[in-house]
């Protein structure tokens, strides 16, 4: 909420008042809270051998040793600085013609990130949405991931579900027709509903001791608008983003073959299970997108079929 606020808010003074209030959200208990916890961590990890508390908690992950993390870090740096700080100065000599000579802080940094977008491209961001309206972002993301990964997806009706704007389907392999998992898809807001977008594992797939399957079932939540008027709402482009990075933990999920299901789909170190989605939502980004796919996922609201 407070991000979204920091990037319309027109008023500069009303934005540092939000920024510096959600800064401070908890008071000095939690500065007190924070400063116990660095200790205990630094002690424990101590009492196990470790240095510090970063080496004893990235060991296990990808990097393995904190002294990895701080070299890829300063490499960054060098590589970025000069082209964050010429972009730097872009911003604050945005701020400086729309609200004279104020001093650019952190604050300022979301809102002036999108004037500079729009400015740079004389666009209205919040028109892009027009071209990606819900249902066809959706239509369109299903056959991509069918195609790309030969699979056919099969949507299920008339089943009990927890609400009616919930949808099931059936996962299957294309080429041998074995039925691989299910996915639910509950992408729209509602009342009192868990307000993030996710991907909840339901039943990890394994082999069961009698030589059968258990096949994996997930669920995506998203908080997409409802459709208004019989119209498709519609989604913002980071929005179209997160959803495929979502839809992509699902088919992750769905189409392992693991023995086990403690080392299935999901139930990775938590960094390595961030890959695959990452890898794939450059299907959305990338700017060599293979034209048909950009298709399939936009149109325009008014003219476009789904
Ligand atoms: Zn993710």
């Amino acid at each position: 909420m407070s991000l979204r606020f920091l990037s319309i808010a027109r008023v500069g003074s009303t934005r540092k008042q939000i920024a510096v209030a959600y800064g401070q959200k908890g008071g000095n208990q939690n500065v007190a809270i924070l400063e116990k916890l660095v200790q205990i961590r630094h002690r424990l990890a101590r009492l196990l051998g470790y240095s510090n508390y970063s080496d004893f908690a990235i060991e296990p992950r990808m990097p393995m040793t904190s002294r990895k993390v701080l070299e890829f870090l300063e490499e960054m740096s060098e590589q970025l600085s000069d082209l964050a700080n010429r972009e730097l100065t872009v911003l604050k000599e945005l701020k400086m013609k729309e609200e004279g000579d104020a001093q650019f802080g952190m604050e300022d940094l979301l809102y002036y990130m999108k004037r500079g977008e729009q400015h740079k491209v004389d666009l209205d961001i919040g028109e892009i949405k027009r071209y990606f309206p819900v249902k066809l972002v959706i239509s369109g993301m299903l056959k991509m991931f069918q195609d790309l990964f030969a699979l056919r997806f099969e949507e299920i009706k008339d089943v009990e579900v927890w609400h009616d704007t919930v949808r099931l389907f059936s996962v299957w392999d294309a080429s041998s027709s074995d039925l691989l998992g299910y996915f639910f898809l509950d992408i729209f807001s509602r009342e009192g509903k868990y307000d993030h977008t996710c991907v909840v594992a339901l039943q990890n797939g394994c082999m069961c001791s009698n030589g059968s399957r258990k096949v994996p079932v997930a669920v995506l939540l998203s908080q997409c608008p409802k459709e208004f008027d019989g119209n498709s709402a519609l989604l913002r482009f980071p929005e179209v983003v997160r959803i495929f990075h979502e839809f992509s933990h699902v088919v992750h999920h769905i189409s392992n073959r693991a023995t086990f299901s403690r080392f299935s789909s999901l139930r990775l170190e938590g960094d390595f299970a961030e890959i695959p989605s990452l890898l794939l939502e450059n299907w959305v980004l990338r700017e060599h997108f293979p034209e048909n796919d950009v298709r399939l996922l936009s149109g325009h609201h008014k003219v476009c079929q789904y």
